[in-house]
């Protein structure tokens, strides 16, 4: 299995990185995950509009799923003409979404499904597990599993038990960090810190850390410095282009480079695989 990060910007997107988007690819099916403000663009730079197999959607926050909009226009009024496309979320968080079109204009182009805490479906070869995490509105974390490789998703969500359930034993897990140090009072039951992160990563023991969803004028390099200084040492942030292997950890997890620009030394780690639970 495969994950490519398509944007990783907190609340909104920025010059250079998209909101929440990420495209994970096993075999022939193609998965994305929470097309949030500006994805779509980025998504076109992998593949076409029409090569998304399903969508699966953590949360009905705008910088988690805007841009199914623009794919389902370019699904629905573009010449591919593509099959419709499945699209699972939590019950109603796509209303508004859906109502910025006539319904003949995108709700044609989808058949949306409803994912409820502690529901399993499978996408292909993809076994999908969805489990209720707090936040704002009614949030699904995702674990992905294929052929061994797991990958654990976390939406937006609070820090809690849920969550290190959902990453433990993971190749790759995929976590909502708004913040570094701390969550604002208000919105601590619904957000995590990086050190939040940190410490569920110390229990859960996934291979992989990938910090995402940080606030957009927050600094990257705190961020790791922080998530580093608590112990998190197989660490990145959710820079679009960063693609991992979940099957060859760490071979090929840098985001694309500029031609000529050095991958600085120690950037790629080689792990070993794991034994695995049964
Ligand atoms: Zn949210």
């Amino acid at each position: 299995m495969k994950l490519t990060v398509l944007g990783g910007s907190g609340a909104w997107p920025t010059a250079t990185a998209a909101c929440s988007g990420y495209l994970v690819r096993h075999e022939d099916t193609t998965i994305l995950i929470d097309p949030g403000y500006a994805v779509f663009p980025r998504l076109l730079e992998e593949c076409r509009a029409g090569d998304v197999d399903a969508v699966l959607i953590t949360h009905g926050h705008p910088d988690h799923c805007a841009d199914l909009n623009p794919l389902l226009r370019a699904r629905v009024l573009g010449a591919e003409r593509p099959p419709v496309l499945p699209v699972w979320a939590p019950e109603g968080s796509l209303q508004r979404i859906l109502d910025l079109d006539p319904v003949r204009v995108v709700r044609r182009g989808m058949e949306l499904n409803t994912l409820a805490d502690g529901a399993s479906i499978r996408i292909g070869p993809v076994r999908v597990r969805a489990r209720g995490l707090p936040h704002h509105v009614t949030n699904l974390g995702f674990r992905l599993e294929a052929d061994g490789d797991v990958l654990a998703y976390t939406g937006d969500s609070g820090d809690c038990a849920a969550r290190i359930e959902l990453a433990r034993d993971a190749d790759v897990y995929l976590a909502e960090a708004t913040y570094v140090d701390q969550v604002p009072a208000g919105d601590a039951p619904y957000l995590c810190t990086v050190r939040q992160v940190a410490r569920q990563s110390s229990i859960a023991r996934p291979q992989v850390t990938v910090l995402t969803h940080l606030w957009p004028d927050a600094s990257s390099d705190h961020a790791l410095a922080t998530a580093r200084a608590e112990g998190l040492d197989n660490v990145q942030l959710a820079k679009p282009g960063l693609t991992i292997d979940l099957g060859r950890i760490g071979v090929a997890s840098l985001p694309r480079r500029a031609a000529g620009e050095q991958v600085p030394a120690g950037a790629i780690t080689a792990l070993p695989r794991r034994a695995r639970r049964i």
